[in-house]
Order: C-alpha cells, then structure tokens, then sequence
C-alpha cells in the first residue's frame, strides 16, 4: 500500500479548477468524487502510475455546435448545441439531453462525469455522456420544437451511432423531442436503428421506461433496509414530487406494502394519515398527468388527506424518505428533522436531491442512505436495456423488463455496499457508489492501454 499524499486531492482540485475556469458545477461534482477515491489510490497505485483519475476527469471528445433555426414570426434565432462525451471504457457514450435555458458546459460536465459513475454501476456495457442545448422548449409551439430540434439534430447525427453514442432524454426532452430527433437523424443517415432511447413503445421504446427510476429507487430502499433484516412493509414512507419519479416510486411502495404518507409539488405538501390508497394514487396520476393539477386537490377529494402550503415534506415522520422532486430539496436541517422523527433510511429518486451538508449527516449518522448516482440509475438501466433490445429487434415483456430492472437495483446495491466494506466504510453506499463506479472503469481503461 502506498500512502496518497494528504495534498493530493488538494492539489488535484487545483489543478483541474485551473484547467477548467468557470466550471463551477463541475469542479463540484468531482470535488464530491476524489475524497471517496483515496483509499483506493491509496491501496492500488496501479490507478496513480496510469493517472485514471487525471484521465476520467478529461472528457474525451466535446463538441460544440450552432444550432440556427426559424420561429414562428419567421426571425431566425441561435442557440448552442452540446454534446460531451466522457467516457467510453465500457460501452458506447450514453447519457441524456437536456434542453433548458440554464444549460452550458459545466452543467454538462458535472451531469456527465456523473454519468460515467452511474452506468458503470449499471453493470451493463454503457460509457458516459451529455448533451444538449439551451434552447427553452417551454413556450414554444410544436412547430417550433420541431424546427429546433431537426437543426440540432442535423450537426449532432454527424457525432452519433448505435455503437458509437446513443443519447436519451431528460430535462425538456421528453416523447416530443425524442420523435422530432429521431425522425431527422433517419432521414439524414438512412438508417432505423437505436441510435436514441426514451423512444415511443410504437416505434422501439422499452416498457417500464417511464416507471425505471420510481421502481429502481423503491428496490434499492429494500435491499437496505434487508441488511438490517428488514424490509418494507408497513413502513411509512415520506416521497416528495408528484411527478414521473414520485408516481411509481409510490406505485411501487403499495406494491410492496408500505404506506405513502406524503406527496408534494411546487407550491406544498399533502400528508395523508392512514397511508395513499390505490384510488389516491389513480387521483395524483390523473392530476399531473392529464389535468395538470395541483397535489393540494387529493386533500379536497379524500377525507384524512391534508394540505400544507410550501416546503415542509421533511418534517413529517416517517421511516423510510425518498426525494423524488428536485435537486438540492432536503438540506441539512430537514435531513436532522428526518432523523428525530425516526427515519432510518433514505433513496433518491431525484438526482442530487440532498445538499451536501445533508449527504455528510447522513452518513455519520449511520443511516442507510442511497445516494442518486446508485439509487436512481434505474432510469438509465432500461435504456441500455432498451439498446439491448433494439439491437436483437425484440421487445421483452413488462414483466421480463422489471424483473431484470430488479436484478440490475440489486446488482447495484451489492457492489455498492461490498465495496464500502472491502475500502473499511461498512454500510457507506455513498463512498461505496463512488468506489464501484470507478474500478470498473478505471480497469477497463487499463487494459485498454493509453488511448
Ligand atoms: P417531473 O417534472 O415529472 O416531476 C417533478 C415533481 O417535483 C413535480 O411534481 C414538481 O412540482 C415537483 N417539484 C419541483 N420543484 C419542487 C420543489 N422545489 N419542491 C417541491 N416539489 C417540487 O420530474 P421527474 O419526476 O421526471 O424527475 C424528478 C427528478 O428526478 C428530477 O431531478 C430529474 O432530473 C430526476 N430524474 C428523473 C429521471 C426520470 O426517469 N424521470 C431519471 C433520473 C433523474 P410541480 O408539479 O408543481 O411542477
């Protein structure tokens, strides 16, 4: 064992910030990366000879494009196109697209350095990406959506392949966006293949697609809880949001015997005393998914359903939580909050949905605490189950897809939680996450030799 020395990540912090002025969501999200890493460099000096860590932290390719297009009023407009590909150690690049004004480098740096972690926890073959733009689809008309997204695709269709770079949905790029890419990269490149994931079940989608994430944070929450003999049901369960995540991270907590006893969204919270039945969770689906209402009307339509306005979800007790809203919606104070009122276990849903002040109070608290990077890598899971099916032209049943959504949550878990053993962290999924992710990759860039 050779000792890493305590300047190391101090250093490598410096280095990377110098060489990346500005990226500040990056330079973050690497910072949260090294200190788990150090026991490993520390033990494995093979990893510092090749400098992995110097290596992952360099993306290997970024493209940067104009993306011109043409609104409704006929006034040409000018966006920026991205696409970063990370790292292709195990697997073609893979990873979202996000369409939001906010975008811009660093953004997706930090999104797709997390990325590479996560996919490699997948244990399926998945490098790390992505990409996007920050074009706003909110406000625009469908034409326009089109428009945008036919001239994005025209410079990007150059960049991507079923083997080289399947990018997929997420922040702004949902079925719509998807179908308006997919259509012009065929029409470019003369070819259907599944070049992109989140696609329509009617033209090459996986089944459980839009329930992945909800389901795969819910298994992971179980296999936590079974390392301290116990499991799920009869557990009240705090879930914030009301959307995609919340809804089958919900559906499946019923499935299993839990009781929900909170839902939340923008403007506040519902708690509801004796746990959501099936005909609550029928009530959210509808409400935000075809009437765009609001949570507070399941407390206008239940007796022992209550509203709450504004933030709040946290301090209502409960033994298991899973954010399933937004990033950064539990801070330090409400993961405190959590653990007076007797939660012993916490998976994310959402990415990032804890500050790190919450993170760092979890963990010394010895509470079983699923970071995103793990927790909620069901979503990206049935995308590369997805390519697994567009390239054998074969779509496996609902059934078949869960069951090996299951399989893969418990995967995940496992390296997880034998890597946080094996580097003297027991039951440290975060440093465990972390950790996993990065043998996997970083061996595999090893046999792969200096490229
Ligand atoms: P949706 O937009 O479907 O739902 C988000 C929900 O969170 C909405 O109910 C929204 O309320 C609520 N919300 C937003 N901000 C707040 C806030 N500050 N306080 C309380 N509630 C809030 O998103 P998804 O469910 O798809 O995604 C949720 C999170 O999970 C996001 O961080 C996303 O990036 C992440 N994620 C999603 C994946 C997926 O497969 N969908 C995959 C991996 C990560 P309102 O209804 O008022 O807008």
């Amino acid at each position: 064992m050779r000792p890493v020395e305590d300047h190391f990540a101090d250093q490598f912090m410096r280095n990377l910030i110098a060489r990346n002025p500005g990226e500040t969501e990056f330079h973050e999200a690497v910072h949260r990366v090294v200190g788990s890493l150090l026991p490993v460099l520390a033990r494995h000096s093979k990893y510092l000879d090749h400098r992995i860590l110097e290596r992952m932290v360099e993306p290997e390719r970024v493209i940067l494009f104009r993306v011109p297009w043409m609104d409704d009023r006929g006034e040409i407009q000018i966006n920026k196109g991205f696409r970063v590909e990370f790292n292709s150690a195990l697997g073609p690049y893979k990873g979202g697209l996000r369409f939001h004004s906010t975008v811009n480098l660093g953004v997706l740096k930090a999104v797709g350095f997390e990325q590479v972690f996560s996919n490699s926890l997948t244990t399926l073959p998945m490098g790390g990406g992505m990409g996007g733009s920050d074009f706003e689809p909110k406000g625009r008309s469908d034409n326009e959506v089109m428009r945008f997204c036919q001239s994005f695709m025209t410079e990007l269709s150059r960049h991507i392949g079923s083997n080289i770079d399947v990018p997929s949905g997420g922040i702004g790029v949902g079925g719509r966006e998807i179908g308006y890419l997919f259509g012009q990269y065929k029409r470019l490149r003369n070819t259907f293949d599944g070049v992109l994931t989140g696609k329509s079940l009617k033209w090459g989608g996986s089944l459980v697609r839009p329930e992945a994430t909800g389901y795969g944070a819910v298994y992971f929450a179980e296999e936590m809880l079974k390392t301290r003999g116990d499991s799920l049901e009869g557990k009240r369960v705090a879930i914030s949001g009301a959307g995609n995540v919340a809804q089958h991270a919900a559906e499946k907590c019923l499935a299993l015997g839990a009781k929900v006893v909170t839902f939340s969204d923008s403007s506040g919270f519902v708690t509801v005393k004796e746990g959501a039945t099936r005909e609550m969770w029928e009530k959210i689906m509808d409400l935000k998914n075809v009437r765009r209402g609001r949570v507070s009307e399941l407390a206008d339509a239940f007796p022992g359903v209550t509203y709450h306005e504004g933030a709040g979800v946290w301090r209502v007790p409960c033994d298991v939580a899973l954010p399933c809203a937004t990033r950064w919606e539990l801070d330090g104070d409400d993961a405190k909050a959590l653990l007076e009122n007797g939660c012993t276990c916490i998976s994310e849903g959402a990415n990032m949905p804890s500050t790190p002040d919450a993170v760092e109070f979890f963990v010394a608290k010895k509470l079983l605490f699923g970071p995103s990077k793990a927790a909620n890598a069901g979503g990206v899971a049935i995308s590369g189950l997805e390519m697994s099916q567009n390239s054998m032209r074969y779509s496996w049943t609902r059934n078949e897809v869960d069951e090996r959504l299951h399989e893969i949550m418990i995967r995940i878990h496992d390296a997880c939680a034998a890597a946080a053993t094996r580097y003297g962290q027991p039951g440290n999924y975060v440093s465990g996450a972390d950790i996993a992710g990065f043998v996997r990759v970083a061996d595999s860039m090893i046999d792969q030799g200096l490229v």
